[in-house]
């Protein structure tokens, strides 16, 4: 077994259409179009494993993003992670995550998934009102969302979860609200992400700001409260500033981001972290692919991550989780003591007004300080 762990992100950038408010890459799915991806992604991993010694790894957390990965066919699927899992050092209790749109889902998938050794599924429910549902250029209906996070088939996986947004065109808190209570009636629900809608330039809804009803500051703080109110009444903590999870249930994933572990992401647009460098693939899809299937490494840029670097996002990603910033973690990824990188007057007023804690070796963002983490990140950094 290795001591070196590792997670893998594999990106499915494919979706059955355009929200009106995302920005990310995604193409329409086509079958043809997903074989070929789906064979450069596996080949890409095939040529960093020969170039960096990836074996070596033992796998901690593997995890399906998009896009819409439910889309793939469940032979695809299972291709897919065959051919990527193969001859790989897998954790026992690695965590195995993919991304839902409830739209594609289905139970041969739910099976597929299960006989990869998928055990956690996260859905892109996002809303359960029709009317904010449409607006917002989702294809599916509140009911079929309903349908899907009552199917048997996911008593069978560790982890069920699903993505709200709040802050939609029209919405209101008392529709908020009857979204999560009517997503806390159905069985499952162990983890809860909840982002505030950002207007990307670019979209539609970019284009058509000045005309959406969109809910004023009152209205988000409104929102934001009742998220948090209504995970706390069904025991999901907030560990970090958009995600609540049950008693073990947060995503390993994600929190292995977040601490700076070791990561690759595969296909197009997927960032990696090794050896303190970070990198992104190119993003358009067909650029991947040519690149890919000249032996060639589909990158569009890397950094190094140096000790400043590593510093400011330790306080920045820090101040946004329930677990705060560990002093001595921090001196051991950034060589400086936490003190010495922030300024002592800013830390010394955040704790006076509560809305930092010190708890050694802990620097802990208060329930009000998540109220203005960035904000207070800003303020904190030399
Ligand atoms: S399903 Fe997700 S990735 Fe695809 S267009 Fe909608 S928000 Fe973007």
């Amino acid at each position: 077994m290795s001591t070196n762990k590792l997670s893998l992100y594999i990106h499915i950038p494919f979706c059955a259409g355009k929200c009106h408010y995302c920005d990310f890459y995604s193409v329409r799915y086509e079958p043809s179009l997903a074989d070929r991806y789906l064979q450069a992604v596996i080949d890409e991993w095939e040529l960093r494993i020969s170039q960096s010694d990836l074996r070596k790894y033992q796998i901690e957390t593997v995890y399906f993003g998009g896009g819409t990965p439910s889309i793939l066919t469940p032979s695809q699927f299972s291709f897919l992670t065959s051919q990527l899992l193969k001859n790989l050092d897998l954790s026992p209790d690695m965590e195995f995550s993919v991304e839902c749109n409830p739209e594609s889902f289905t139970e041969s998938k739910a099976k597929s998934f299960l006989d990869a050794g998928v055990n956690r599924l996260t859905f892109g429910v996002q809303s359960l009102s029709n009317i904010e549902l449409s607006i917002a250029g989702r294809k599916h209906s509140s009911e079929k969302a309903l349908e899907v996070l009552n199917s048997p088939s996911l008593y069978y996986f560790k982890s069920i979860g699903t993505d709200i947004i709040y802050g939609l065109p029209g919405q209101s808190a008392k529709s908020l609200k009857t979204t999560l209570g009517n997503l806390f009636l159905t069985p499952y629900i162990k983890h809860l992400s909840a982002y505030e809608l950002t207007i990307n330039p670019g979209t539609p809804f970019g284009r058509h700001e000045k005309r959406l009803p969109l809910p004023d500051e009152d209205d988000l703080a409104e929102m934001s409260s009742i998220v948090i109110s209504e995970c706390r009444a069904h025991n999901l903590e907030r560990y970090e500033i958009s995600n609540f999870a049950a008693t073990s249930h947060r995503c390993s994933h994600n929190e292995a981001y977040w601490d700076h572990k070791e990561y690759i992401g595969l296909g197009c647009a997927a960032h990696s972290y090794l050896n303190q460098t970070r990198w992104a693939n190119k993003h358009n899809i067909g650029e991947y692919i040519s690149d890919v299937s000249l032996n060639v490494l589909p990158q569009a840029w890397s950094e190094k991550i140096d000790n400043e670097t590593m510093a400011r996002e330790m306080i920045f990603l820090g101040l946004r989780r329930a677990d705060g910033i560990n002093e001595e973690r921090f001196k051991m990824l950034t060589g400086k003591e936490f003190t010495s990188c922030v300024d002592s007057e800013k830390l010394r007023l955040f704790l006076s007004t509560g809305r930092m804690i010190y708890r050694k070796p802990f620097w802990l963002t208060s329930e009000e300080g998540m109220l203005y983490a960035d904000a207070m990140a800003r303020d904190l950094f030399l």
